[in-house]
């Protein structure tokens, strides 16, 4: 089986050239993060992936997380040492800010390095990934004092966090939570109640868990505007950081799943001996405010998963393709009978798919990521308030097409193979299944939809979704007035997805305010549509900065013409699809509610 290797060339070339790394270096802060220290940071990260990651990642599947008699968790084999190693490399706190440990590059570099760690071993990255989300609520809503008892370790790793929000009855819709929070008279809490599907809720790799909680108080009001967030650490931790008591949090369960087996997904009781012992994060009743900042920094990695995966599945579909020998390639009669199936006309079909996309959302992806640095650094307010604005506009189509792209991207990976797809040794299979949570949790892609529809869109009366149609459109416009063959393809077609995304974008506005259930039934198609397009903007620009390096003579030749026929690729056979789903919001949202229930 091949292992994986981070694709850096790329990585580097969408970061220098189409995120802006340079610019991003300039912030107050990030003078460190020069291209060539990045360059030579994602080497080492690189070489971590594919040395300690990769190679347990298929025996980490067949192993399994599993519970003992005692209520412990055993990861798999090997599983906690490479845990040590990666902290021991400072890996865990690489964008946490360096008065808490951390080593504060930015998010654009982080980006680029948990796309590594997810390509390489995801089951085990969910744990850094959920560590990420605690650690960054406790540092924008923790008070001082939490900030400087909590942060210390979780930044290093020494212990990791969690996010308890999901309940039975309570998933989509966090308005349903019921877990209580009884205040004790002394600044405590005693929790009551049960959470499910608590990623890495319980495991071996450290001495502590930090377990960020939504409960609710007596006498809250009902709904999301009664929930509050609270901290409740698997062992106390008294005021010089000694770990104190076992708390009253078990985990009583973990589910058997389709994929990423080596994550523990637990069921978590708390305060069935008294009461789980907990710090209220924030303000009481404002608890969902502060899980979002959780929930858009954990958005964005799960959307970043999907990219990672969708790259291993192609170098696995490349390697695949090039041994497997099978068949006489049409047009290629007069070569030896039979060669191997990468000569097939159709199996090139979807090995440019599977690039395709990847190249385009790992673009997006990064691109994203250079606007959450210019949003929290910034110089001027009006700059951070701009860019925070593309950000809330990106994080659900980063989410829930990232994701959702990575499904085919994994399914084509399985159809490479052939039969052998459907064998698990072969390891196509796993990434299919493991990829296969990335739409669900932190939110399916229908919430994100609802999200792109509903805040995104309507909310500020279009302004930020027109700006950036705009700026796409004048992409398109300036491509398709080129010379150059390739760019002139490819701004044609970007033209007439723009077209039709601004055709949606005026009907999601119009249709909102007078029937939004209607508004709403088109929503994924909205969201798939932005993403197409925004996956097309940016292989657009890439296909434009690798036309001028040819012409310059900068940079590896091979690598630009491989990117702008990639580009051109997507442009002419992926992108055509934004039109197909301009139709379906604006002629189809009525047809998808014309049934009643019970016909059904
Ligand atoms: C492996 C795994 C790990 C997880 N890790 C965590 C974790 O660490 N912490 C945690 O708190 N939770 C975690 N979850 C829970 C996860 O976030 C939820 O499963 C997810 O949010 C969906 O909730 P649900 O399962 O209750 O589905 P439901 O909310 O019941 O949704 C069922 C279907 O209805 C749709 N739907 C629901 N409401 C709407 C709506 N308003 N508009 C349109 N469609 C809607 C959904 O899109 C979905 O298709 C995990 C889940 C799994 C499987």
């Amino acid at each position: 089986m091949s292992s994986y290797r981070a694709p850096l060339s790329d990585m580097g070339f969408v970061m220098n050239e189409l995120a802006g790394l340079a610019q991003v270096a300039t912030l107050p802060g990030y003078e460190d993060a020069t291209p060539d220290t990045v360059a030579v940071i994602l080497e080492e990260a690189s070489r971590f992936a594919t040395d300690v990651l990769d190679p347990l990642n298929v025996p980490g599947d067949r192993e399994g997380a599993k519970r003992l008699a005692d209520g412990s968790v055993k990861t798999p084999e090997g599983f906690k040492a490479a845990y040590e190693k990666f902290i021991a490399g400072g890996w865990n706190g690489v964008n946490k800010p360096a008065a808490y440990g951390g080593q504060h590059l930015p998010q654009l570099v982080a980006a680029a390095i948990e796309e590594m760690w997810h390509a390489a071993n995801m089951a085990f990255d969910l744990c850094p990934l959920l560590t990420q989300g605690a650690i960054d609520a406790i540092e924008l809503c923790g008070s001082d004092e939490q900030k400087a008892r909590f942060l210390p370790p979780m930044v290093a790793g020494t212990w990791t966090g969690t996010m308890n929000l999901t309940e039975p009855q309570a998933g989509s819709d966090l308005a349903a939570v019921k877990m209580r929070a009884v205040p004790q008279g002394d600044g405590t809490y005693k929790l009551y109640g049960q959470k499910i599907f608590i990623t890495y809720g319980e495991h071996d790799f450290t001495e502590n868990i930090i377990h960020l909680v939504l409960a609710r108080t007596p006498n809250a009001p009902d709904g999301v505007k009664g929930i509050s967030l609270f901290l409740v650490p698997k062992y106390l931790v008294s005021a010089d950081g000694s770990l104190g008591e076992r708390n009253d949090v078990q985990c009583v369960s973990l589910e058997h799943k389709l994929g990423i087996h080596a994550s523990p997904t637990a069921v978590m009781a708390y305060g069935d001996h008294g009461g789980a012992v907990g710090y209220l994060v924030g303000d009481e009743n404002r608890g969902l405010e502060s899980m979002f900042i959780m929930m858009n920094q954990a958005r964005f990695s799960v959307g970043m998963e999907g990219v990672g995966l969708s790259e291993r599945a192609y170098q696995r579909a490349v390697a695949y393709a090039r041994e497997r020998v099978q068949g006489r390639p049409a047009g290629i009669e007069r070569q030896a009978k039979s060669a191997t199936i990468i000569e097939h006309p159709d199996i090139r079909r979807m090995l440019m798919t599977m690039r395709a996309y990847t190249e385009a959302m790992r673009a997006l992806g990064y691109v994203t990521a250079a606007a959450i640095d210019n949003a929290r650094h910034a110089r001027e307010a009006a700059d951070r308030a701009q860019h925070q604005a593309f950000v809330d506009l990106m994080i659900p189509i980063v989410k829930g097409w990232c994701t959702e792209t990575a499904q085919e991207v994994t399914y084509l990976g399985v159809q490479v193979h052939g039969g052998m797809g459907f064998i698990e040794e072969t390891g196509a299979a796993q990434y299919y299944r493991d990829a296969r949570i990335v739409t669900i949790y932190e939110g399916t892609t229908g919430i994100q939809a609802n999200d792109l529809v509903g805040r995104k869109t309507v909310r500020d009366a279009g302004a930020t979704a027109q700006r950036v149609a705009a700026q796409i459109d004048r992409v398109a416009a300036h491509l398709a007035s080129h010379g150059d063959p390739a760019l002139n393809a490819i701004g044609v077609r970007l033209a007439a997805a723009t077209a039709a995304l601004q055709t949606a974008i005026d009907w999601v506005l119009a249709t909102y305010a007078a029937n939004s259930r209607t508004a709403l039934a088109g929503s994924v198609p909205y969201l798939k549509l932005w993403g197409i397009v925004c996956g097309g903007w940016q292989m657009a620009r890439a296909a434009k900065v690798a036309v001028d390096k040819l012409a310059q003579g900068e940079g590896d030749p091979t690598f630009m013409r491989a990117k702008i026929a990639t580009a051109r690729y997507y442009a002419e056979s992926l992108l055509p699809q934004a039109d197909g789903y301009a139709q379906a919001v604006v002629g189809g949202s009525a047809s998808t509610l014309a049934l009643t229930a019970e016909q059904f």
